[in-house]
Formats: structure tokens, C-alpha cells, sequence
């Protein structure tokens, strides 16, 4: 069996990017923070679409989550190898920085980006020492451009592309891939306030995107066809560029 872990992956996008990656016969290890039924509902839709999965609840803001939770799941499974990693889950919390508290600053940049970090960095030894591995990871177009009212966020998201263009070189000569995904508008919990007949007119496309069609790129890049694209960032966005 071949196994990915999708963070993030109850909702939104990390739901339909468990879907896509369980289609290329992995075994998907769902982690979410706290909605338990959205996070059932996903792992029931990959089996009812004849694939297999598990969940796996921890908050990848945490550290010590972190390790606990991955360290039981390698107890259980000794000779099993996680060769794909999406690194999804994400939050934003906008304000303009005068009137931002540290507090959102500091839980932007722990749960998108030292996520990152610390589940990157437990299982990249596995990928390497195997020779094959995938990471990709859900960046955003403020990560690229920079976005008025979220500094916090723009340098989370910048912050993971340039980590990953960095750790693409360290890990390259491995058969281990790093790339990056960075959305626009994608009609999803985190964007159900805005408003899409207002925004639709800055987007050539004149619409917010799917999260499918996110899915969909990423399934392209954890699969063993992106074998010689690395280091890359893929705008999905509907021709909204920088
Ligand atoms: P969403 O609908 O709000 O879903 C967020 C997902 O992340 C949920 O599964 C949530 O779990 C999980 N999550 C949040 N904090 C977590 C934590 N501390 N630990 C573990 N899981 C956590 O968001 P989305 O729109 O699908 O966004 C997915 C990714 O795409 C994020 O990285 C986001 O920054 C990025 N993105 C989104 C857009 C957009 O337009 N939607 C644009 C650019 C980039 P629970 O269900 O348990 O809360």
C-alpha cells in the first residue's frame, strides 16, 4: 500500500485534493484540526469511490501534536513509507497591520507556515532514504503578490515558497519533489464572505474557482508524472496574475 497524508483535509480544498489523491491509489491519511463529521465525510467519499483512508486528528500548529501523532501512526505501521505529503491546511486572519493583534500574527504564521517545518521535516527522512517522495504545498496568490490586511498571511504563504525552492535543491538529487500551489479565489469556507459578483470583475476569468480545480493540479504534481518538475509555483487563478 502507498500512503500520502493531506493536512487540512475535511474541508474545502484538502477534501477534494484526498479525493484526487486517493484516485491515484494512495491510501489517505486525513488530518483536520477539530470538524469530525466534515473529516468523516471526506473519508467516506473516498471509500465509496473505492479507495482507502484514515483519519488523523491533530493541530499542525502544534508541535508536540505533530510528533505524537506521526510517531503512533509509524508504531502501528513500522515498514510503511508516507511518500506523499500535500501540506494544506491553512487559516488567514486579515487585518490591516496597525490594527492586527500578535496574537493573529503569530497563529498565521504558525499553522501555515511552521507547519510547514515540523511535519515536513518528520517524514522527508523516510522519502529520502526511500528515494522517491512528493510534497507539495498550498501557497496562495498573496504569497507571490502581497495582499493589503494580510501581511501575516502573505508572509506565511511567501514564506513556504521560498522554504520550498530551498528544500527542492537539498532534496533533488533523492527523487524527492517540491512544489508549491498558489490559488486565487477559490469558492470554499474561508471565502464565503466575499464577494464573488464584486471580485469576478478583477478576474479575467469572471469567476471564482473550484476547489476540484485546485485538486486537480496538485494531483498532477504528487503524482510519479511530475517526475522532473521541482521548485516550481503553479498559479491557479483564473488569470488573476501578480
Ligand atoms: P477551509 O475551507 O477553511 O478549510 C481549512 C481546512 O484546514 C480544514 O480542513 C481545517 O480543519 C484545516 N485546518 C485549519 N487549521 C488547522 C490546524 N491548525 N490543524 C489542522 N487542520 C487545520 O480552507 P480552504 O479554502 O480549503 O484552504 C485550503 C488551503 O488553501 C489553505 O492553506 C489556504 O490558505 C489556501 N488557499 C485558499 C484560497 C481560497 O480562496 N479558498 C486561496 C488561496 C489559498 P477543520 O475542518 O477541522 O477546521
Amino acid at each position: 500500500m502507498k500512503f500520502a497524508l493531506i493536512t487540512g483535509g475535511s474541508r474545502g480544498i484538502g477534501k477534494s485534493i484526498c479525493l484526487k489523491i486517493a484516485e491515484l491509489g494512495y491510501h489517505v491519511i486525513i488530518n483536520y484540526r477539530s470538524n469530525d463529521n466534515e473529516a468523516e465525510d471526506t473519508l467516506n467519499q473516498v471509500k465509496n469511490a473505492g479507495g482507502s483512508g484514515e483519519l488523523m486528528k491533530f493541530d499542525v500548529s502544534n508541535p508536540d501534536e505533530i510528533r505524537n501523532s506521526l510517531n503512533n501512526w509509524k508504531e502501528k505501521n513500522p515498514d510503511s513509507i508516507i511518500e506523499v505529503l500535500i501540506n494544506n491546511a491553512g487559516i488567514r486572519k486579515d487585518a490591516l497591520i496597525v490594527w492586527m493583534k500578535d496574537e493573529d500574527w503569530k497563529d498565521v504564521l504558525n499553522t501555515n507556515l511552521d507547519s510547514f517545518y515540523y511535519i515536513t521535516k518528520h517524514l522527508i527522512q523516510d522519502m529520502i532514504v526511500n528515494k522517491y517522495g512528493r510534497i507539495v504545498n498550498v501557497v496562495s496568490l498573496s504569497g507571490i503578490k502581497g495582499l493589503p490586511g494580510q501581511t501575516n498571511y502573505s508572509a506565511a504563504k511567501g514564506g513556504v515558497i521560498a522554504a520550498s525552492k530551498a528544500l527542492a535543491q537539498e532534496v533533488a538529487k533523492k527523487n524527492v519533489t517540491v512544489n508549491c500551489v498558489a490559488p486565487g479565489f477559490i469558492k470554499t469556507d474561508m471565502t464565503k464572505e466575499l464577494e464573488e459578483n464584486e471580485l469576478k470583475r478583477l478576474i479575467p476569468m469572471s469567476r471564482f474557482g473550484n476547489a476540484e480545480e485546485v485538486a486537480d493540479v496538485v494531483a498532477f504534481l504528487a503524482s510519479s508524472k511530475a517526475s522532473y518538475v521541482t521548485g516550481e509555483v503553479i498559479s491557479i487563478n483564473g488569470g488573476l496574475y501578480t
